[in-house]
């Protein structure tokens, strides 16, 4: 048990402390981890406790569930193995044939399954364009819109709050992965969406060394009672010990995000004006596309993931790679670390990502350190 903290502190004092939970019986600041995979049943055949099983419930989750609940300002969360398993859960919730607008700029392995392997009926649009997803909706039919803002990796723009309205008035649920904007920037819950979908791989865990996904729901309804049943009977769940990181990284969410975000910023600006870099996407700089939404949208900054396009063309841009030394080539993102990825070469056939583009996850280190290995292996 645990004594829990009801006043309404700002964002980033909630993720330092972790909602300040204190356990009750030693007074420690970190609550202990909880192993068990099976909990005790009263004399009287009940469960007074709550908990039967670990698939079904884990005490290990409460903490990490309630901050991020509480960071996205909906009412409930649930941790999942991977973003991929939380992702798929939620269009579980669907019937087969159900039909699905999604972004046609979005996670790879997550477009894959859409295309390839789910069993529903998906659309691809551009999710930046209001006017399309005006059009692909089906009132009636439609059943869920998926969106993902800044979406990877052209880190195209999508207006929240108008696909919402689209969204709800043809009937379907909008559901947001915001993976890449983070808590810190951007809060889909309060513009309306039903759903907020996380890698926390990336950001929220931040140290590249737990793979964790998450889901929190504006609202508890007979939806999310839906998505708990299905995570129990699918079992994707997280480990106590991946959960206990996952609190550990969330506490520094804010200075961590705050600070890649800053040097992703200084980078752009500066990476804009090498005469071997072609085009910096970035929803930062005043000349992207999505900008004029994402600096109404995002609150504070525009994220740390940006993509460079090299002007030599592919063999230029995996050369320029392959003589970078502080940043890793690596897939990924949201880490400490930075990391850089040719993601043409990831990315299957029918990708929207152009050959000759890098993709940068900006991490915390030093600035000019960071610049000056880009400046050296791009020449
Ligand atoms: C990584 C990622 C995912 C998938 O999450 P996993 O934790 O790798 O399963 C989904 N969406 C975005 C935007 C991601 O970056």
């Amino acid at each position: 048990m645990n004594d829990k903290q009801s006043v309404a502190y700002h964002p980033d004092t909630i993720a330092a402390q972790a909602l300040g939970w204190v356990d009750r019986e030693t007074r420690a600041v970190v609550p202990p981890l909880h192993v068990s995979s099976t909990f005790e049943r009263d004399a009287d055949n009940l469960y007074r406790s709550g908990r039967n099983y670990a698939r079904a419930d884990n005490p290990s989750f409460d903490q990490p569930e309630a901050v991020l609940a509480k960071l996205e300002n909906g009412a409930a969360a649930m941790l999942f193995a991977s973003g991929m398993a939380a992702a798929t859960c939620a269009f579980q919730t669907l019937s087969p044939g159900d039909h699905v607008v999604a972004p046609k700029v979005m996670y790879w392995a997550l477009r894959h399954w859409l295309a390839n392997e789910s069993h529903l009926g998906v659309d691809f649009i551009d999710m930046s364009d209001s006017d399309a997803l005006a059009r692909a909706l089906i009132p009636g039919k439609t059943k869920m819109v998926w969106v993902e803002t800044p979406a990877n990796p052209l880190w195209d723009i999508t207006d929240i709050e108008a696909a919402v309205a689209l969204a709800h008035r043809a009937g379907a649920r909008i559901a947001v992965d915001s993976t890449v904007a983070t808590p810190v920037f951007t809060r889909p819950l309060e513009l309306g969406a039903d759903l907020v979908m996380h890698s926390a791989t990336k950001y929220l865990n931040g140290h590249s060394d737990v793979v964790a996904g998450a889901l929190v729901t504006r609202e508890v309804d007979a939806d999310w009672q839906k998505l708990k049943s299905l995570r129990a009977h699918l079992g994707g769940i997280l480990g106590s010990f991946e959960s206990f990181l996952l609190t550990r990284g969330m506490r520094t969410l804010f200075p961590r995000v705050r600070l890649a975000a800053a040097n992703a910023r200084d980078l752009a600006n500066r990476l804009a004006a090498h005469p071997n870099i072609s085009r910096v996407l970035y929803p930062g700089l005043a000349d992207f596309p999505g900008h004029a939404v994402a600096a109404l949208q995002m609150k504070g900054g525009f994220g740390a993931m940006l993509s460079i396009r090299v002007a030599g063309g592919e063999t230029a841009a995996i050369e320029s790679a392959a003589r970078l030394h502080v940043w890793k080539r690596a897939t990924s993102l949201g880490g400490v670390e930075s990391l850089v990825e040719h993601r043409a070469s990831v990315e299957g056939p029918g990708t929207p990502c152009p050959r000759d583009l890098l993709r940068l996850s900006v991490g915390i280190e030093n600035i000019e350190d960071l610049y000056g290995d880009l400046a050296q292996a791009l020449g």
